[in-house]
């Protein structure tokens, strides 16, 4: 795996129901227009890190995405040139405090304790077309979500152009792709591993052990 080096990101905005399956499985439907929501940076973790389950929640749930990484600024970018401000791909857990999601409304402390964003290395876009993506996402080595970029309701390309239009993207900035079907509980003492393969081929893959507060350092 070769890993592209890029700034801390200025923000991490996520793509909600986007994949029709995932969105039936709590209850929704895809919307009209991307659903976009932001984790704050301070949730960023890499691979190997503990993903800390906070006191507040009684019900944390891993969702497996495919996050594009930002290589260049850019602002109202067309779906058609929006590939060449990618600088690449990587594995990203959108950890959720489920119940938390359900009981705000907003999605902000739900989705956004320290340690709620493990994001692996970034593979680099030109060795890769983002049409053969796919995600993976298993638990203690047991596969829970599978899903494939051409599965989504809203493309990368058009996510890129779409969040463009909202607000200037920077080198760094992941955008969350969404996630499939098949998200489930965190406990403490698993693994959780997501993983982004092009072609059937693993390109980024993070890793993460889970720890209850009980255990949790600082
Ligand atoms: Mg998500």
């Amino acid at each position: 795996m070769t890993e592209t080096r890029l700034p801390r990101p200025t923000k991490i905005v996520c793509v909600g129901r986007n994949y029709v399956k995932h969105a039936e499985e709590l209850g929704n439907v895809v919307p009209a227009e991307p659903l976009l929501f932001l984790k704050p940076p301070s949730s960023l973790v890499r691979d190997g890190d503990a993903i800390v389950l906070p006191p507040e929640s009684e019900r944390v749930e891993h969702e497996g995405e495919i996050a594009a990484v930002m290589g260049a600024r850019c602002r109202r970018v067309a779906g058609s040139a929006a590939m060449a401000h990618v600088a690449g791909f990587a594995a990203l857990n959108d950890v959720t405090a489920r119940d938390l999601q359900r009981q705000d409304g907003q999605w902000t402390r739900a989705k956004g304790f320290d340690t709620f964003c493990p994001v692996g290395p970034v593979a680099p876009a030109e060795d890769v077309d983002w049409r053969g993506l796919a995600v993976r996402c298993s638990v203690d080595g047991q596969l829970r979500q599978e899903g494939r970029a051409d599965e989504m309701a809203f493309d990368i390309p058009f996510l890129v152009s779409y969040v463009s239009g909202i607000m200037t993207l920077m080198p760094g900035d992941l955008i969350a792709t969404g996630t499939p079907a098949g998200v489930g509980p965190l406990v403490a003492g698993a693994r959780v591993a997501v993983e982004v393969l092009a072609g059937g081929v693993p390109i980024s893959v993070v890793e993460n052990p889970v720890t209850g507060p009980a255990f949790a350092a600082g």
